[in-house]
């Protein structure tokens, strides 16, 4: 049996990001990977800005200012937020508000809260102020001509925002890459059909196709293939062809009923990985011929296991999609955390548990950590990564893997 790390480095050798690149709107570029790095054209700020509402002053004209000597200054301008501001006038003040630029000649802003408007108009201020207050540099938060944003980053809301906030209307990114997805079992049925017996409901196939949407993969969803070798490698066939990765659910093992790894190898090439994991253990990794062409598409075949198909997805899958896409860090965080339970006996596999935060800020475990009961998933925060042979203390600190890194 491989080790979790191992077949994942065998994996990730394997992927190649896919060619092609597009340009997109900002707006349209959410979980998009940038195909370019994204260098600002400006300094942001852009200028010196108050970040209060004031008086934007020269320190130097304060000096001395107290309770019992206030200084008093003429206001000689009012800039509010978006207007071109006039150098100021030696010896006043100017009224600021918050994201209006600072004027030349002024080297600080008061908060309008220490400053007193006087019956003549003037302002008086009764502290001395630190020189450079309230001020937020040009450049404070990039520097024109840096790299805000480089080739490989999966972009985020804030990346959008950022992205934005130096004016970039569109972005370069990887093409999407395109998956085909297909389940195999006779005894699968969907959400509003009838269950007769010995039938149960597709579950992965809202899974997976949920778990693809959220990488920003192009699904093609080919359904429910029945259990036959004739069916299932013609589904293959058409599946190469404008796919960059087949996935499939289920059929993987080796019993009479599972088609996909005959049909595979006579379509393409497959490893069968036995992978040291609980819940998991099977994984297929493969090719799939594409027509005369001489190229071909990638294959994974998951267990049909609910639970299997969700964390060997979430551990490979995700991992060698984003490759294909072209991101760069595809590494989940790991988190120590405290377990708040105890597990007597370690598994001879590495197995990911289902587990939750509890409010003392440590794991409780779920209580059946069968792969078919897919409610541990729901009701689990996140996977802790237990190695080989180890049993779980309570107080122990142990390795999770929050949904959050992975989903
Ligand atoms: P298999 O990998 O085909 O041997 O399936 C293993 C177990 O997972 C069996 O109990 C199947 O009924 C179940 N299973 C297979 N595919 C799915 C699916 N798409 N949704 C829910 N359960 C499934
Ligand atoms: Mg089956």
């Amino acid at each position: 049996m491989l080790a979790t790390a191992d077949a994942l480095a065998r994996l990730l050798d394997a992927a190649r990001q896919v060619e092609g690149r597009e340009r997109v709107g900002t707006l349209d570029a959410l979980n998009r990977v940038l195909a370019a790095d994204v260098t600002s054209p400006l300094d942001v700020p852009p200028m010196h800005t108050s970040s209060m509402d004031g008086y934007a002053v020269r320190a130097a004209d304060l000096a001395g200012a107290s309770e019992g000597a206030p200084v008093a200054l003429s206001v000689s301008q009012r800039i509010p937020a978006g207007h071109a501001a006039a150098p100021l006038a030696a010896g006043t003040a100017a009224r600021i508000f918050t994201g209006a630029t600072v004027p030349a000649g002024a080297d600080t802003v008061v908060m309008q809260e220490m400053a007193q408007v006087l019956d003549d108009g003037r302002v008086a201020f009764a502290q001395t102020p630190a020189e450079g207050e309230w001020i937020t540099r040009q450049g404070a938060d990039i520097e024109r001509d840096s790299v805000i944003l480089p080739a490989g980053t999966r972009l985020t809301p804030q990346a959008l925002g950022l992205a934005a906030s130096v004016g970039c209307a569109q972005l370069d990114v990887v093409r999407q890459v395109r998956v085909a997805i297909f389940f195999t079992g006779d005894e699968l049925r969907m959400p509003g059909e009838p269950l007769e017996p010995g039938a149960i409901y597709n579950s992965n196939r809202f899974t997976l196709r949920a778990l693809l949407a959220k990488l920003g993969c192009a699904v093609t969803d080919l359904g429910i293939v029945p259990d036959r070798l004739d069916a299932t490698r013609e589904t293959l066939r058409r599946a190469a062809i404008d796919h960059d990765l087949i996935l499939t659910c289920g059929g993987v093992s080796v019993g009479e009923e599972d088609h996909v790894k005959p049909a595979v190898e006579a379509e393409g090439r497959i490893s069968m990985w036995q992978i040291a994991m609980k819940p998991g253990k099977p994984l297929a990794f493969g090719a799939v011929r594409r027509g005369d062409e001489g190229s071909e598409a990638f294959f994974i075949g998951l267990p049909g296991n609910p639970v299997s198909s969700f964390c060997t997805f979430l551990l490979f899958v995700r991992p060698f999609l984003l490759r294909l896409a072209g991101v760069t860090n595809v590494t989940p965080r790991v988190y120590p955390m405290r377990a708040d339970f105890s597990q007597k006996k370690g598994d001879r596999r590495n197995e990911f548990l289902r587990a939750r935060l509890n409010e003392s800020g440590g794991l409780d475990l779920f209580a059946n950590q069968s792969s078919a009961v897919l409610t541990s998933t729901v009701w689990g925060d996140g996977l802790i990564d237990n190695p080989p042979n180890h049993a779980i203390s309570a107080g122990e600190i142990v390795r999770f893997i929050p949904f959050s890194e992975l989903i």
